[in-house]
């Protein structure tokens, strides 16, 4: 096949390396250290520095095929994953970067000359359509002067709202940092020509693809923006979307590499993908992000980074319990998502075993957990009424079975569950208030048969007056 991923991404850092771009190896996952990032999100991260001026960049032109993992913070598709047809947690994405070089019209130029010439991607020109940002008349001007888009296709984004930039077509990679406004191209996968507006996230019928970035600010916070002295280019193009197009397919889980992962999936557990497409497909990306994050020497625990590895690993065993797999399973996959996604990284294949070990072991422990708690649960759901699990149900599998309330949450959501926040704070309040009661008899207690003191009684006190009693006997 001539659009495997692995071809597609070599094409295009042949592409942009024939365009006199430096290739640059994709950063870590985890960002740099003054980073206020959770994960690499985009392309321009490991580039930050150099866009802001505090770096000097060695080439003013490269091209990468990073990483990302949209986790957390301004970019989070956890939720969306098994439900949108181009959304992944982690993906890799393309990009070419100008540091103070070319700006506008070149980076259109180049990205059209890739998507559509014949000894490129040779995509159909007419099935193209673009957002611009709604003051960047240049931009504009060039889609409809130069490349000669019907202004039809060229639509108008954007919103200044209390003199902050806060729009679609205004890239920020989070709440500081580097940004501006872009041109956005998308695909058009339906047979209609005409492009309507309030269904461009209709990811049955539009594939956002390439974001163009012009970066010509700095944000210092929600409010100020601080332009730079020099502009530059920061592109981003989903490798997974462009094979998807490039292979003639609507969903990005229909990709070559995804389909013998799925494979896999399938013939380990022996389950029929027919039937079971979304809980397959989310189990598809989460062990290929754990497989990376791992990689990249995150660890499973319970804060922060490691935290949210831990929630990828759980949802993806949660998918497999959905279908009925009883058995650890997946640690098993590592091997094929390193057979079908690692060509690329040699590091890879040394860290299979090491990624394995991980894997399974969270796979033993989440196990437990759900075991204890998890069919309890089940029947709860199967006899709920007005689609809202009481809050007490879930106190209790905390409270007795260790059952995380978080997961309990995960689970409420996977089956479009509700639960009132706002009793569940309730009853954690009071049992906390409870138990801090609890504390205070004990140690009251512990005081009074220690000293010998004279106090009886102030079991019934209020709390201020046996905090007060326990301050005096311990004297
Ligand atoms: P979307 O609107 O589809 O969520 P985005 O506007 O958030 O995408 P950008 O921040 O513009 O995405 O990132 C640049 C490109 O990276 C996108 O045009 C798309 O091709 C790709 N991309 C973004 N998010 C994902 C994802 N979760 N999975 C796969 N590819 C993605
Ligand atoms: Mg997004
Ligand atoms: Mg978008
Ligand atoms: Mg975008």
């Amino acid at each position: 096949m001539k659009y495997t991923i692995n071809n597609v991404r070599k094409m295009f850092l042949d592409f942009f390396q024939k365009n006199q771009h430096t290739i640059i190896s994709s950063s870590s996952l985890l960002p740099n250290n003054h980073s206020n990032l959770l994960f690499t999100n985009a392309g321009m991260n490991q580039f930050q520095d150099i866009f802001l001026g505090y770096k000097k960049y060695h080439f003013p032109r490269v091209t990468t095929a990073q990483r990302c993992l949209r986790m957390g913070g301004k970019h989070n598709d956890f939720k969306q994953v098994g439900y949108s047809e181009h959304h992944h947690t982690f993906f890799e994405m393309l990009g070419n970067f100008s540091f103070g070089d070319y700006f506008k019209k070149e980076s259109i130029l180049y990205a059209w000359k890739l998507l559509t010439n014949k000894k490129w991607f040779n995509l159909p020109k007419n099935k193209f359509f673009v957002t611009v940002y709604q003051d960047d008349q240049e931009t504009y001007n060039i889609w409809k002067n130069i490349i000669q888009l019907p202004e039809y296709k060229i639509i108008r984004i954007g919103n200044k709202l209390h003199n902050t930039y806060e729009s679609d077509n205004f890239w920020q990679m989070g709440d500081t940092g580097p940004c501006g406004p872009c041109t956005e191209i998308f695909f058009n996968q339906s047979n209609d020509e005409k492009i309507y507006l309030h269904n461009l996230n209709d990811s049955n019928k539009y594939i956002e693809i390439w974001n163009i970035v012009f970066i010509q600010f700095n944000r210092i916070n929600h409010n100020k923006l601080i332009p730079l002295s020099t502009f530059s280019v920061d592109t981003g193009m989903g490798l997974e979307r462009i094979t998807a197009i490039l292979q003639k397919v609507h969903s990005t889980f229909k990709i070559d590499a995804f389909q013998n992962l799925i494979k896999s999936i399938c013939q380990i557990n022996k389950i029929d993908n027919n039937k079971n497409h979304q809980s397959i497909n989310i189990i598809a990306d989460h062990i290929r992000a754990s497989t990376f994050i791992i990689n990249d020497n995150i660890l499973p625990n319970h804060e922060h980074r490691g935290y949210i590895l831990r929630k990828i690993i759980r949802r993806a065993l949660l998918h497999g319990y959905k279908l009925g797999i009883k058995k650890n399973f997946l640690y098993k996959l590592v091997s094929s998502v390193i057979k079908y996604f690692g060509n690329f990284k040699k590091k890879l294949y040394n860290q299979q075993k090491k990624i394995e070990n991980i894997i399974q072991t969270e796979e033993l422990q989440f196990k437990k957990i759900l075991e204890k708690g998890f069919d309890l649960l089940l029947k709860k759901i199967e006899n709920i009424k007005n689609n809202k699990l009481d809050a007490n149900t879930i106190f209790y599998l905390h409270d007795t079975f260790g059952f995380p309330i978080d997961l309990t949450q995960d689970i409420c959501q996977e089956y479009q569950i509700n639960i009132d926040i706002h009793e569940l704070n309730n009853i954690i309040s009071q049992h906390k208030k409870k138990s801090q009661q609890n504390i205070i008899n004990k140690n009251a207690h512990t005081i009074h048969t220690n000293t010998k003191s004279i106090f009886q009684g102030y079991k019934y006190h209020t709390i201020k007056a046996k905090i007060k009693q326990i301050f005096i006997c311990g004297e």
